[in-house]
């Protein structure tokens, strides 16, 4: 089966081509990048309205065959996902195939059960405007513990938006907390829940009272991936599962793969993440979700494809997967 799959929640937009019978993914990305600020949810509109046909285009011509068109179709902002949605739409009636609407989340987490070849996974999302960690059982996805306020992506660009650098921060923050030291910030966990608010604006104080940049990106790394640690431990520790994968932008951080796959280490639990163009947005992984979902007749019809910009992963039923709980 040959899928193509259209990515566009936020700042990719992405086009794929999956072919599940040699197992190749061929992705096309153009990204936005705000002149000044976060992401503009009109100029990242602007965005896919010009760069969707342009990538649907590269990925049509990289392949003769398509049996499938897969949507990203939540969450995300929704005047971009309206587009990617009347994409997905228009394609798939031309070409006269299946529609298929994917959960992005879910196509985040999915990718990593799919490349590892794991069976039932906790599931670490680390993405820019979420941050969850899921487990399987009976047939859905089940949020066993999320952020009570931002995702960790948006959290640490807020950060850096506060000390001027461009968007996306993340990569900036790992540069500089190469040099870094510790010092103090706020440590957040309820339960399984966790919050990164209070950390954000200690962060910003602590800068703006003269401490080096390097030792608050340092400990800010420190801080909240020690969080998202926990967190997973504690998930892995309650369902008894030994696997572990990562999905999301933040995954493409070292020292976040590094404390998982030390505390799974220290359990005996393996651990996962995909290489980084299916960590951050991109339309392999919603190509890949769609191949699964179009193989059990999981498609929708043009009236039911409506796109959902609060599309939580628990909402979906789970029509593709075999295999135990977890
Ligand atoms: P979502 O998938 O929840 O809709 P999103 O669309 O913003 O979120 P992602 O591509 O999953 O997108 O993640 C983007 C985020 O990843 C940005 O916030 C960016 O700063 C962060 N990021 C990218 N690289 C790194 C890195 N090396 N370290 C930390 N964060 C990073």
């Amino acid at each position: 089966m040959r899928v193509l799959g259209i990515e566009g929640t936020a700042w990719a937009a992405s086009a794929a081509v999956y072919d599940s019978t040699t197992e190749t993914v061929s992705i096309f990305t153009d990204e936005y990048q705000p002149e000044s600020g976060g992401i503009h949810p009109r100029e990242a509109a602007e965005h896919m309205r010009e760069a969707i046909p342009e990538v649907v285009g590269r990925a049509r011509d990289s392949t003769d065959e398509i049996d499938v068109v897969a949507f990203s179709r939540g969450p995300g902002l929704g005047p971009c996902l309206r587009i990617v949605g009347t994409a997905g739409r228009a394609l798939a009636g031309t070409l006269d195939v299946p529609l298929v609407g994917v959960n992005h989340m879910l196509a985040h987490l999915e990718i990593g059960r799919h490349r590892s070849g794991f069976d039932a996974p906790v599931c670490l999302n680390a993405s820019g405007a979420n941050a969850h960690i899921l487990g399987y059982h009976n047939g859905r996805y089940r949020v066993l513990g999320e952020t009570m306020d931002t995702g960790v992506g948006n959290a640490i660009d807020k950060f850096t938006r506060h000390v001027g650098w461009s968007h996306p921060g993340g990569p900036k923050v790992e540069a500089a907390a190469a040099d870094g030291d510790y010092v103090d910030l706020p440590y957040v966990v309820k339960g399984m829940d966790f919050s990164f608010s209070g950390i954000m604006s200690a962060a910003k104080e602590t800068y703006d009272d003269g401490v080096a940049i390097e030792d608050v990106c340092f400990s800010l790394q420190e801080t909240i991936f020690a969080m998202l640690t926990e967190v997973s431990e504690r998930a892995l520790s309650l369902t008894g599962a030994d696997e572990l994968v990562l999905g999301g932008g933040v995954g493409q951080n070292d020292r976040l793969r590094e404390m998982l796959e030390t505390m799974c280490a220290a359990r005996g639990a393996s651990f996962y993440a995909p290489e980084p163009r299916f960590l951050r947005d991109n339309a392999g992984m919603i190509a890949v979700l769609g191949a699964k979902m179009a193989a059990v007749g999981d498609d929708i019809s043009i009236e039911d494809s409506r796109v959902r910009p609060n599309f939580r992963p628990d909402e979906v039923p789970v029509t593709w997967r075999t295999g135990s709980d977890r």
